[in-house]
């Protein structure tokens, strides 16, 4: 059993999870321009899970763009005075981050502008372009300069080349795209447009709904749903889409082998939001179902890791015929926070995060599910909290596979050394977080979870078959600095 003290447990739980890159929304209407900015607020707040680090929105009216971006969260950066301040357009991009590559600074909150004489472009952009760097060196060739860090940047520079040669928006960007290799889900204004495109393997959500007059553009379709937004469908990977007074329009890029994140199924995606239709959250639950098949436990209660692990838990209690219990209690209040906190005042705010329940767990022999094991060390002290509570037994079961291989596709994770399975055994791993025995769903289990071809899917992290042939190394141009590592 491991000896941990409560205090180590709560201190360090950002690093046991996976970072999402960004979310990028969109809106078109001269409808509804009055509520444009408010729209886009409330898309941008339910896209917030994607990224906490920074926040901004860009308004149009065609000629001139306007846009706020700061560090902090959506309901930080925005008030109802600056959404006044932003009215007066008919597009409007928004865009939350998180920082894969570029620093987490102000220069990198976007949207972004970039131009160059009279063409002039703001950008939101989610992903990671694993060409970055040799991409960035042509473009300095041919004349761009770039301020910002981050790949958005280079994929701005690219277009606007584009577009300085004369041709059409669509035409622009599918040039441009042929020039980029990575992981990119981007909306754009451009003069009197709303542009949207994602790569060839669509690794990257991106769906576009109808509004009054127009239409939205979101990384998920809960970023539609909230606005009141008709889902229309997804774009598909390689497309670019451009709307404008003419209506919207479709063009079609190279496809490539899909490659959707399976990530986005396990943890990344809100719950409600669907990918072909079909709920995330119903995945997740069906994970869990599955993990009780091939990971049965003798046990009292099955418990989740709140809040990633709730919808797996569910299924594993459902298929096994454990009671469900809330074991862990987490604050749900505990945000994001830019104060940077002394260390003894950080273990204060941790410490309110999550907290055991011993009604539901003393004396039980306990299956506690979580959606991943990254690095371990969250699992560890979770494990020891368990038992400290009281469990008798801590059956751990996890809702995908073992991560053995970074990812390079807008996903911040530890290289290889960093990843507790790329390293050790299952058994080494159980031994090492002091679990009484320790499970994994399959990689066939998860995919079958998903509803998708395997083919349909990134899972690279998982089995190492990475859809973009080459990618050895994360051409990442600075390294990342969080500016807090506390993150809900
Ligand atoms: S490597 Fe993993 S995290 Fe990255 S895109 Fe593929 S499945 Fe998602």
């Amino acid at each position: 059993m491991a000896n941990v003290s409560q205090d180590d447990l709560l201190f360090d739980d950002s690093a046991g999870k996976p970072k999402e890159a960004c979310g990028v929304f969109g809106l078109y209407s001269r409808e509804i321009s009055c509520e444009l900015a408010q729209r886009t607020y409330f898309g941008l707040y339910a896209l917030q899970h994607r990224g906490q680090e920074s926040a901004g929105i860009a308004i149009s009216d065609g000629e001139r763009t306007l846009a706020m971006r700061d560090m902090g969260l959506v309901s930080q950066v925005f008030d109802e005075r600056k959404l006044e301040s932003l009215e007066g357009g008919h597009i409007a991009l928004g865009h939350v981050r998180y920082s894969t590559t570029g620093s987490a600074s102000w220069e990198n909150a976007q949207p972004e502008f970039h131009g160059r004489g009279e063409v002039n472009v703001a950008v939101a952009h989610n992903g990671n372009l694993v060409n970055t760097a040799e991409l960035r060196h042509d473009l300095e060739g041919e004349g761009f300069e770039f301020e910002s860090t981050s790949d958005t940047a280079a994929i701005a520079a690219c277009a606007v080349g584009e577009l300085e040669k004369g041709y059409s928006a669509a035409e622009a960007i599918l040039r441009t795209m042929r020039r980029l290799r990575g992981a990119y889900s981007v909306a754009m204004i451009f003069r009197d447009k709303l542009v949207a495109f994602r790569d060839p393997h669509g690794f990257r959500p991106l769906c576009i709904g109808k509004v009054e007059g127009g239409y939205a553009v979101s990384s998920e379709t809960c970023g539609l749903d909230i606005i009141g937004s008709e889902f229309l469908r997804e774009i598909e990977p390689g497309e670019v889409v451009v709307i404008d007074d003419e209506g919207l329009k479709s063009y079609r890029g190279e496809e490539e082998r899909r490659a959707l994140c399976v990530f986005e199924y396990v943890y990344f995606a809100r719950p409600d939001s669907r990918f072909d239709g079909r709920e995330v959250g119903g995945s997740r639950q069906r994970m869990g179902e599955i993990l009780a098949e091939e990971a049965p436990a003798e046990a009292d209660v099955v418990i989740p890791v709140p809040d990633s692990g709730i919808m797996a838990a569910t299924g594993y209690s459902h298929r096994s015929g454990i009671p469900f219990g809330e074991g862990l209690i987490k604050n749900r209040y505990v945000g994001r926070t830019f104060i940077a906190p002394t260390d003894g005042m950080r273990q204060v705010g941790l410490r309110l995060k999550l907290n055991p329940l011993p009604s539901v767990i003393k004396g039980k022999r306990v299956v506690v599910i979580d959606d991943s094991i990254v690095r371990g060390n969250t699992a560890r002290k979770l494990v020891g909290l368990l038992f400290d509570a009281g469990a008798k037994e801590v059956h751990f079961r996890v809702s995908s596979p073992p991560v053995t291989g970074p990812c390079y596709y807008g996903i911040d994770m530890d290289d290889r050394k960093g990843l507790v399975g790329a390293n050790y055994t299952v058994e080494e791993i159980r031994e090492q977080i002091g679990a009484t025995t320790l499970a994994y769903i399959s990689v066939e289990g998860m995919t079958a979870a998903t509803e998708q071809s395997g083919k349909g899917l990134c899972r690279a992290c998982f089995d190492g078959d990475y859809p973009l042939p080459g990618t050895t190394k994360k051409l990442a141009l600075e390294k990342v600095t969080a500016v807090v590592e506390n993150q809900a």
